[in-house]
């Protein structure tokens, strides 16, 4: 396939006239000067198209439904009984309409792959399937059906909290001990190869609160290479259980008991210490921020001058999938720390656009947390790309260095015209090519669900 580009993102400057093909999923090449020739697919602005590094696609049907102030203080723990509600009922055909829905919805805000922080594997009442990856399964055949770049990420989830306590209720569906956790990881693995092969996996203990430091270190020594991800420091309850259980709060205590280095996906690094922030920064690790859910959630903003100014890898993540729009997750990035510090373009901390370097960082590092050669536009890379209409209103007098500020700061989801994943080519004039099918199996999913609930 060729793309002809009006203008194009390559590295950090802009080419104009530009054609790029794609061949086997990858870059093959990339001619600047050349025309536009009558079997090239014209667009407007071509740009290496971000990786969501964090999704937990289920909880996508549950938007909208824990806004309503029920108690003197509504927090983060509401939110999550009513999760738990959502699991005594999710069947594997639900989770699979839901991730598919998700998935696509991603696609069309320009996200070209996700990384399924995948914690829901049994039964209501924590009896595994007959087949025990039935759940991830249905998280590949979502993939398939969407054509999305797919990082699997089986959580290892085993306590229901830092002192070890039984899982309980709907935790009961999310629970391995470290060696059905393994068997599990090695099914998943083996059923991914029927997936394209930009397709990954890793594994995400899911917190320092649902494993133990042996299991830890017993699951790391089984799993020598991958993605590892981890959520670390969500909230200041979860900080306080983890510093008086093993001592140390979790971003510290993780980064000097475990050999944390650029396989490392850190989800939330939401409450740490200066020092805990620059010992981050340093470790090579990857920041997964989750700005939209995070500010849903109530749990606070991430320390991100110190984080940036120390040269830390980042990228971004939906999370609960409350919302899906890359545009608003990246604005709201950069507004919570501006109403933080009460200034301007923090978080460009070299100078110049903050929207370059909020959409290149988050590319690159989405890229590194997902093990995709992608996050920018150079042959051999993969083919993980978005096209913008320029000529729309919110962007049409804005010149090639503006243009990422315009997608960042004035711009909706309706400037993507085109997404493809690995050089598949899913979106298309702004919607996805299986939207009808998808939708309405969604919608099918969702009506029996909610008859149970
Ligand atoms: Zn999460």
């Amino acid at each position: 396939m060729q793309i002809h580009a009006q203008s194009v993102l390559l590295g950090n400057d802009w080419a104009n006239d530009v054609r790029v093909t794609v061949q086997d999923g990858k870059i093959a090449s990339i001619d600047t000067g050349v025309g536009r020739k009558a079997e090239d697919l014209g667009v407007d602005c071509l740009l290496p198209a971000l990786a969501n590094l964090h999704s937990h696609s289920f909880q996508r049907a549950m938007a909208g439904m824990t806004e309503t102030r029920v108690t003197g203080k509504d927090s983060f723990w509401s939110w999550r009984s009513l999760m738990y509600r959502f699991l005594d009922h999710l069947t594997p055909e639900q989770v699979e309409a839901i991730a598919a829905l998700v998935f696509m919805e991603m696609q069309e805000t320009g996200y070209a792959s996700v990384g399924e922080f995948h914690y829901l594997h049994h039964q209501p009442g924590g009896a595994a399937y007959s087949k025990l990856s039935e759940m991830s399964q249905r998280i590949f055949a979502a993939a398939t059906t969407t054509g999305i770049g797919l990082t699997h990420l089986p959580v290892l989830y085993t306590y229901g909290g830092v002192n070890q306590e039984p899982l309980a209720g709907g935790q009961l569906r999310f629970g391995n001990d470290v060696e059905r956790f393994l068997r599990l990881v090695e099914e998943c693995r083996h059923n991914l190869s029927a997936l394209p092969d930009d397709a990954r996996i890793g594994i995400a203990p899911h917190s320092l609160r649902a494993t133990s430091p042996g299991d830890l270190t017993q699951t790391l020594a089984n799993a020598p290479d991958g993605p590892v991800h981890i959520h670390v420091s969500e909230q200041l309850q979860e900080v306080a259980e983890v510093s008086t259980k093993l001592g140390q709060r979790p971003v510290e205590w993780l980064l000097s008991n475990v050999d944390v280095n650029a396989r490392w996906c850190l989800i939330h690094a939401t409450h740490m210490t200066k020092v805990e922030t620059i010992a981050m920064a340093e470790s090579g690790a990857v920041a997964g921020l989750c700005p939209i859910t995070e500010a849903n959630l109530g749990d606070g903003a991430f320390n991100g001058p110190t984080y940036l100014q120390h040269s830390g890898n980042f990228g971004l993540g939906s999370d609960s999938n409350v919302r899906i729009s890359l545009t608003e997750e990246l604005r709201v990035l950069e507004y919570s720390q501006r109403l933080r510090d009460m200034q301007r373009n923090v978080l460009a901390v070299d100078g110049g656009s903050t929207g370059a370097a909020l959409y290149c960082g988050a590319a690159r590092g989405g890229a590194q947390a997902l093990n995709r050669d992608a996050g920018a536009i150079s042959i051999g890379k993969l083919a993980d790309l978005v096209a913008v209409d320029r000529t729309h209103p919110t962007l049409s007098a804005l010149s090639d260095a503006q243009v990422l500020d315009g997608l960042c700061f004035a711009a909706s989801d309706q400037v993507i015209t085109d997404t493809w994943s690995a050089g598949r080519h899913m979106v298309r004039e702004g919607q996805h090519i299986a939207r009808a099918q998808i939708t309405a199996r969604y919608s099918k999913a969702i009506h029996s669900l909610l008859e149970c609930l």
